[in-house]
């Protein structure tokens, strides 16, 4: 979603604005932070940057520094009060605003903040995307009303809004006018989208899926996150019956514990998750699961974490993004006792990944010798004169071709495998999807990087 955020920003000051974009923070003008609290770890981060680019500021004043994201709207006025070289402070849903923001700043040469959830108005203001390559998010729903008890979200992002209908098939249309041929639909709890079609009437987030599916161009569909709640019958037989929804579904549990769900709020029992994980594999065969996993929230016991590792051999998780349990500024699990040394968190937390590791390679193993549909994403650095192309499960596999070829599905038979460690955050980030343009590829060699769980 950060991700997303920022690109968005960079379509707002970029086109008429006459922004440049710079990856070097020495020679910018404005320097954007966009921030995640998620964790405490990330929210550290921000500080300790912040310090680096006040040193930028002090050899050259005129820059303006901002900070957007869920840091700024967690802490808003507090961060100019530790970092008061900060110009600009703005939150998720008030992005929109950054250029009249920026001017404000320089016409009253006083610092601006405006963390403040003007509802969903923030799409209205901003500009068609501009794309880049043929993979693209494209935001459905914002916010979190679930209110697990561990999560920083709902106060930082606000209550789940959801764009309507319209708006959305108009980008997934707009960015597959320029060659977008996956899309990923993103939001905090896609499933959990309410639209509506311009009539009024209620779009469902399955209705929604059939309806992106027949969007011309579109070859492949993700969504990313969706929450066990609300995954009901209709999304199920939407897996059944899309053929381009991609076989791979990022649906977390955070812990395979009934007690530890319920301190969670999480509002479901391991029964009815497990249940939908059964009905998604029958109406999908070959269907890859993936889950989050919060590891020492307070009270686990031991036994809390053996039911976790049974949900895990039971599911067949292919990967997880898996943390200890952060405590939360605001969070009512903040307030409970939590008697769980950190020694037993991380021992619980290894054992945890290195048996989802051990799934992920297995998988990717049993790959050997099969064809795969890959969306060409770009040429090989790794390899000269290759090809890099993304699996409906999310590996990237590598094979010689031309770059014409570049934005077209391949079908390519995997005659390697080898293992690599993530080579950069683009590769982890990806989840993918699939489908349409054959090319004429007879089975050529391919090469699979062991795909590695972010860390
Ligand atoms: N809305 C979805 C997915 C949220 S993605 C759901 O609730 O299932 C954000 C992920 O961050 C969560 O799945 C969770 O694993 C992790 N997370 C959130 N708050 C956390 C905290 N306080 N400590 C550690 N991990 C956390």
């Amino acid at each position: 979603m950060n991700a997303y955020d920022s690109s968005r920003m960079h379509d707002l000051l970029g086109g008429s604005q006459g922004y440049v974009r710079t990856d070097n923070p020495e020679e910018a003008d404005v320097l954007l932070l966009n921030t995640c609290s998620i964790r405490e770890k990330a929210q550290e981060k921000v500080f300790s940057e912040l310090g680096r680019w006040q040193r930028l500021k002090l050899a050259k004043p005129d820059v303006l520094i901002g900070v957007g994201g869920c840091v700024a709207s967690q802490e808003g006025e507090n961060i100019l009060q530790r970092a008061p070289y900060v110009d600009l402070v703005f939150g998720p849903q008030t992005l929109h605003r950054l250029p009249a923001m920026l001017n404000q700043r320089k016409t009253t040469n006083l610092s601006v903040v405006d963390v403040s959830f003007p509802d969903i108005e923030k799409f209205d203001f901003l500009p068609e995307p501009r794309v880049d390559g043929h993979k693209a998010f494209v935001s459905i729903m914002e916010g979190c009303s679930k209110y697990c008890s561990f999560c920083v979200v709902p106060y930082t992002r606000g209550e789940e809004v959801s764009r309507p209908f319209d708006d959305v098939i108009a980008e997934v249309a707009h960015v597959a006018r320029q060659g977008v041929r996956e899309i990923t639909l993103l939001g905090q709890n896609v499933n959990g989208y309410r639209g509506h079609f311009h009539d009024g009437t209620p779009c469902s987030f399955a209705q929604l899926l059939n309806h992106v599916a027949a969007v011309p161009g579109i070859g492949r569909i993700r969504y990313t996150t969706s929450h066990p709640l609300e995954f009901g019958d209709d999304l199920i037989a939407a897996h059944r019956d899309i053929p381009t929804l991609a076989a791979h579904v990022h649906l977390p549990v955070q812990s395979g514990s009934d007690r530890v769900l319920a301190g969670m709020k999480r509002n479901h029992v391991i029964s009815t998750y497990s249940e939908t994980i059964r009905k998604l594999k029958a109406a999908k065969p070959g269907i890859e699961i993936a889950s989050d996993f919060i590891i020492g929230f307070p009270g686990e016991t031991d036994e809390d974490f053996a039911d976790t590792m049974k949900l895990i051999a039971e599911v067949d998780y292919d990967h997880s993004y898996s943390f200890i349990y952060s405590k939360r500024p605001g969070t009512p699990a903040a307030e409970l006792p939590d008697d769980t040394s950190d020694a037993v968190k991380k021992e619980r937390l290894q054992i945890l990944k290195s048996r989802i590791a051990a799934n992920t390679g297995r998988k990717t193993d049993a790959m050997l010798g099969t064809v795969q549909r890959v969306l060409i994403d770009r040429e090989s650095r790794r390899y000269p004169g290759y090809l890099v192309g993304i699996a409906e499960n999310t590996r990237w596999i590598h094979f010689p071709g031309d770059p014409s070829l570049i934005g077209r599905f391949a079908d390519v038979r995997v005659s390697h495998i080898e293992s690599i460690n993530a080579a950069s955050a683009d590769e982890i980030l990806w989840l993918e999807s699939d489908e349409e343009t054959q090319v004429g590829m007879a089975p050529l060699p391919g090469r699979i990087p062991l795909w590695h769980e972010a860390t």
